[in-house]
């Protein structure tokens, strides 16, 4: 089989994209607007890093990657809980041993999926922006930087995987029957870093994901391989405290101090990374459909990017890819019925975890500290422990179970949050419950997994 494909977009989804479709004998073209990453001193001291779960390690299984990538996680068991006062509190993610996620660097992993592409015969490109699509003539044009002159290439069997901004996607949101919205958060996202101890080590816990959360706004940190901890604030654009207001160097330092005392004393660099990181916007891309007969179809972010308050959007992203092969399998190669076969079955999940990212920023941001949420999640783990074949966390749906899908997991835990809720009325400790009629209640109301 000699059919080309070509996908827009080297990031996490394209690169993984392309491998999948290289491995069934595709001729793959891979685009990219950037220099190749893997020639640059990986972001020159900044590390950016990642939680994948389950879900995104199942199709990296699948092309053979799982072992290189277990090479470069670092496990987070559980979230360790910072207060104001410096006291730290873990709190476990699931109740089994199996039941964690992983910090990854983002170039780190990306360099690996660019490396694999190349090494499957992927035609890598780089600088080379797209720059118009036009539909109806069938033709995508992209700048070539290396020499500023323009490529025209055939829009056939193209997989838009050209992340949130994605110039695809707003080509075809044009067409009549086509629709997106992105929702921007009235938050936005600054990273900052604690550095590794002289000797290497870790300054603080390594195997967890830690949160300093403050009702309106949180800090989190997780751990790289060299010691170190991306640092991200997640901060109303406005307001005090706001980014807006966020406005000198003592701001800044006397926001830390006070809100955050014993993570400013980790950051050597505060007031100047501050200022010299970009502040990022957050949103959500929602569009419908995602493909055009045979000829176009979005994936990853380019058709969903989702809040991170659920560390899912790259899972999603390799979901898709998986998704992608299996539909292209089902229909024996028909790229237009498997580009509709794609969205048929992603579109439901990439609404419910966008919704459920959503709801986790509260989570991580305040609920984690009130005796309900303590009460609830004691409760959830007890009727588990019951019936595990019934009730399983919503937390640990998202984050573990790879075999249940995102919208079957936002709708059980919408029972079960209601089944809890009852259960927990007028009640301050899981002895004053009655667990057995709530078990009673999960066994009549939930059917098995
Ligand atoms: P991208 O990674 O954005 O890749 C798109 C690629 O397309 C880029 O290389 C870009 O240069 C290229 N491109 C763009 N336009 C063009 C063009 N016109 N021509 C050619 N190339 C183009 N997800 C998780 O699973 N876990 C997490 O913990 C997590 N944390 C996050 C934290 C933050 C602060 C943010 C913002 C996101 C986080 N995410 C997380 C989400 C994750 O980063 C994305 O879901 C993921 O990167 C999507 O991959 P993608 O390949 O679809 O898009």
């Amino acid at each position: 089989m000699s059919e080309t494909v070509t996908i827009v977009g080297a990031g996490l989804a394209g690169s993984l994209m392309a491998i999948f479709l290289a491995h069934r004998g595709y001729s793959v073209t891979l685009l990219e607007k950037r220099p190749d990453m893997r020639l640059e001193s990986l972001h020159a001291g900044r590390s950016i890093n990642l939680a994948l779960a389950n879900r995104g390690l199942r199709p990296l299984r699948a092309v053979g990657l799982e072992d290189r990538v277990r090479e470069q996680l670092v496990t987070m068991r559980g979230r360790m809980v910072h207060d104001e006062q410096g006291s730290t509190q873990l709190q476990p993610y699931g109740q089994h041993p199996w039941e964690v996620i992983y910090s990854i660097s983002r170039p780190g992993l990306n360099a690996l999926l660019l490396d694999e592409a190349q090494a499957a015969g992927v035609d890598l490109r780089f600088c080379k922006a797209c720059l118009q699509v036009d539909l109806d003539g069938g033709v995508l044009a992209f700048a070539d930087e290396d020499d500023s002159t323009t490529i025209d290439l055939p829009l056939r069997r193209c997989i838009a995987a050209d992340g949130a901004g994605s110039i695809l996607r707003e080509a075809l949101m044009k067409r009549t029957g086509f629709n997106h919205s992105v929702e921007w958060l009235e938050h936005s996202y600054k990273e900052l870093c604690i550095p590794a101890k002289s000797d290497g080590g870790y300054r603080i816990d390594t195997n967890a994901l830690h949160i300093w959360p403050r009702g309106g706004y949180m800090l989190i940190a997780l751990p790289n391989l060299d010691g170190s901890f991306t640092v991200t604030l997640f901060l109303p654009n406005e307001g005090d405290p706001g980014f807006d207001s966020l406005d000198t160097p003592d701001h800044v330092r006397s926001f830390f101090h006070t809100r955050f005392p014993d993570a400013a004393a980790l950051i050597p660099d505060l007031e100047d990374a501050f200022f010299a990181n970009p502040t990022g916007p957050l949103g959500t891309v929602r569009s419908a459909p995602w493909h055009l007969g045979d000829q176009l179809c979005l994936l990853g972010d380019a058709a969903h990017a989702v809040v991170p308050f659920h560390g899912q959007g790259m899972n999603a992203a390799f979901e898709d890819c998986l998704e992608m092969d299996t539909c292209l399998e089902a229909t024996e190669g028909d790229w237009a019925r498997s580009f509709e076969l794609f969205f048929e079955r992603r579109k439901p999940n990439a609404d419910a975890i966008a919704d459920m990212a959503i709801e986790n920023y509260a989570e991580m941001r305040a609920s984690v500290i009130d005796p309900r949420f303590l009460l609830r999640k004691q409760l959830a783990f007890e009727l588990e422990r019951r019936q595990p074949d019934r009730l399983v966390p919503r937390y640990s749906m998202v984050m573990f179970r790879d075999d249940i899908a995102y919208a079957a997991a936002q709708s059980r835990g919408r029972i079960q949050l209601e089944i809890m809720e009852r259960a927990m009325k007028g009640k301050q400790r899981l002895e004053e419950i009655d667990i057995d009629a709530v078990e009673r209640e999960v066994l009549e109301t939930l059917p098995p997994i």
